[in-house]
């Protein structure tokens, strides 16, 4: 492999970029016309524009990134996460192509990529599944019927979901059409299919996801897991490696579990299988993510393994030589993913020109991000700025860097999720390990976040008055 295009912009086409660089191969960045100055673009060996703003118009047009890469003689193409990274007929296309495919195959994609078939590729396994049905429903009677038996509150669930998207949970007999019928056209608005299904809904779970890389010489690894249950409207803001609840033997089985997942649909380059875990830490399989994961890093840093490293190496056909009983957990990393979001404000997107940014710097802080001061924060895309990630022996450690990283991380012109980073982080549910999926539900309200904020201006402005009363003294001290 010589040289790759990256098929994304942001945080993620510049982290895939730096690894490329380092095994010495050129890179290929593509953009929209709203990215013309972004930092990916200058960071690439060659860059290309491939059409307007809007995403359908430019990163999801997979024709056209295959035109750039026959014109530039790519070998390869890293998908990233988002975008076409989980589309199976860009797979299959890129293929075609005679191009290299940096991730699994388009059967992985298409099998994993549907809640259902997911289901069915594993029965073999002997994978825990959560209670439910494993085959789509549209009538709600059959819905209500599947709910007394496994009991309520259910969850209405799309088969084809994403980003936490077309789930409705259904506590009583009586809402179960209403909320189905909503589930069916938020799934047929959001993803042009309305298949739904039933699954039990999981009163305090948390989201336990186990990272696994699987060769092309039957090697299939684990990389232990990652605690993502701190999230917003389903969707992870707050990651940790390694879990604080998981014992050894409970991580060696989960992590037996996912590699079967991947044996399941024979799977190829770095995926994650999730869970979900209960309070009697029973687990569940929840879905197989068929691409890198936003929330790798925090992997990388415990096992010490560069994941966009081993994904090329095994796109190229060479085998994994690193062994299971060699892999160990090393230190505790956390990351926060900085959103252009008001946690004030129902953590709605906030985009405007990001008049300061200056990340922190130091020993055990990893900034991932591909924006900078003066930039746009466009407002076509997702409102992800940059993953700040800490590493320290323990997991006090790295959470007290995080709290000092973001007191470090000035951000200016949008409102950020860097203070619920810091919220969480103090918060004595987080910080004994003892937080499950609703962590915001039950803890978070934007009036503690204003509180603690308002304390610290306070605070801050009793330091500068005793400063300024000090100097003041010295000044009028008298002369002789
Ligand atoms: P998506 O593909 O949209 O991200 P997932 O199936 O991965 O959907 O679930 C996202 C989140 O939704 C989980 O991390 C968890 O918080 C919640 N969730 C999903 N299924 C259940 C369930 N059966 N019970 C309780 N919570 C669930």
């Amino acid at each position: 492999m010589k040289k790759i295009l990256i098929a994304n912009r942001g945080e993620i086409a510049i982290r895939v970029m730096k690894t490329a660089r380092k095994m010495g191969i050129k890179t290929v960045a593509v953009f929209s016309e709203a990215d013309r100055n972004a930092p990916h673009v200058r960071f690439a060996d060659e860059a290309i524009c491939i059409g307007e703003a809007p995403s359908n118009k430019s990163y999801l047009v997979g024709k056209k990134i295959i035109e750039v890469c026959k014109k530039l003689h790519v070998d390869g193409i890293h998908p990233g996460y988002g975008f076409l990274s989980e589309n199976a007929d860009f797979a299959k296309l890129v293929e075609d192509n005679n191009i290299i495919f940096i991730g699994p195959k388009s059967y992985a994609i298409k099998t994993m990529g549907d809640k259902l078939a997911a289901k069915d590729a594993v029965k073999n396994y002997n994978i825990p599944m959560v209670p439910g049905v494993d085959r789509a429903i549209t009538d709600p009677k059959e819905a209500v019927e599947i709910a007394k038996q496994i009991g309520f509150p259910i969850l209405i669930k799309a088969a084809a979901g994403g980003g936490g998207k077309g789930m409705r949970i259904v506590e009583h007999e009586k809402d179960v059409q209403k909320q189905m019928e909503r589930a069916i056209s938020e799934a047929t608005s959001a993803f042009g299919d309305g298949s739904v299904f039933v699954e039990k809904y999981i009163t305090s779970p948390r989201h336990i996801e186990i990272q696994i890389l699987a060769d092309s010489h039957g090697k299939v690894l684990h990389f232990f897991e990652r605690e993502c249950s701190v999230q917003r409207r389903h969707q992870k803001v707050v990651e940790e490696a390694p879990s604080s609840i998981l014992t050894p033997e409970l991580r060696k089985k989960m992590g037996q579990a996912a590699v079967d997942v991947a044996k399941s649909c024979n799977y190829l380059s770095a995926g994650t299988v999730e869970f979900l875990v209960d309070k009697n830490l029973n687990f569940y399989f929840l879905e197989m993510n068929t691409r890198l994961q936003v929330e790798h890093p925090v992997t990388e840093l415990i096992s010490g393994v560069d994941l966009v490293e081993q994904q090329i190496r095994i796109a190229c056909g060479e085998a994994i030589t690193i062994n299971q009983e060699d892999l160990k957990i090393n230190g505790h990393a956390i990351e926060l993913r900085v959103y252009a979001e008001d946690p004030l404000n129902n953590f709605l997107p906030s985009v405007g020109t990001l008049t300061t940014y200056q990340p922190p710097k130091g020993k055990g802080i990893r900034v991932d991000d591909g924006f900078e001061e003066g930039m746009d924060i466009p407002i076509y895309y997702d409102p992800m700025l940059s993953k700040l990630i800490t590493y320290g022996n323990t997991r006090e450690e790295a959470i007290q860097l995080m709290i000092d990283a973001i007191e470090d991380y000035k951000i200016e012109g949008a409102q950020t999720t860097l203070p619920f980073g810091k919220f969480v982080c103090e918060h004595e549910a987080f910080r004994t390990g003892k937080f499950d999926t609703h962590f915001v539900k039950n803890y978070y309200t934007p009036e503690k976040l204003q509180k603690r904020s308002e304390e610290k201006a306070k605070i801050a402005a009793l330091v500068a008055l005793k400063l300024y009363f000090e100097d003041q003294k010295i000044l009028r001290v008298p002369k002789h």
